[in-house]
């Protein structure tokens, strides 16, 4: 399977980097978040907002497990850090298969509930402010996806 590695030396750089993919992104798409707290998977969300028009500062959703925004495209940012119980039925598909763009932090903890297809990122510490991220396209729409990205 194909994979991309993006390396980011800073914050503003990763921010650039979530920026510029939502410019290309669609109604339903889905984008899953992995790696350690502190990692910057909320900071990556925060860039991901912006290039998707919104105006409202995008925080750590993790009382609320679902926060959503209005911009070009709604974005429906989720944290499932706390969930409890990940068989509990939440009405996750919900947003899934809704008209925005959903993030979900922790993704692998409602592993079972997430579709088939989806863009899976994973972000590792390096020293100091270089993060890795690698991500990995899973279906057609993800694979186009990152062919336009990377071109
Ligand atoms: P998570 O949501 O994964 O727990 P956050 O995005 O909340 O992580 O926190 C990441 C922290 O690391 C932020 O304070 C951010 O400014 C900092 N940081 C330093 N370098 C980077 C980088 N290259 N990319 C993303 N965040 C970075
Ligand atoms: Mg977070």
């Amino acid at each position: 399977m194909n994979e991309y590695i993006v390396r980011t030396n800073s914050t503003e750089e990763t921010l650039q980097f979530s920026k510029e993919l939502a410019q290309k992104l669609q109604p339903g798409d889905v984008i899953t978040l992995e790696g350690d707290l502190g990692a910057g998977k909320t900071t990556f969300t925060k860039g991901l907002a912006v290039g998707l028009d919104i105006n409202k500062n995008v925080s750590s959703p993790t009382f609320t497990i679902i926060k959503e925004y209005n911009g070009r495209l709604p974005l429906y940012h989720m944290d499932v850090y706390r969930l409890e119980d990940s068989d509990e039925d939440l009405g996750f598909d919900e947003y899934f298969e809704g008209q925005g763009v959903t993030v979900v932090e922790w993704a692998h903890l409602i592993e079972d509930q997430l579709p088939e297809e989806l863009l899976q990122i994973k972000i590792s510490h390096g020293e100091e402010n270089s993060r890795n991220l690698t991500i990995t396209p899973k279906g057609k729409r993800y694979e186009m996806l990152c062919k336009e990205l990377f071109a």
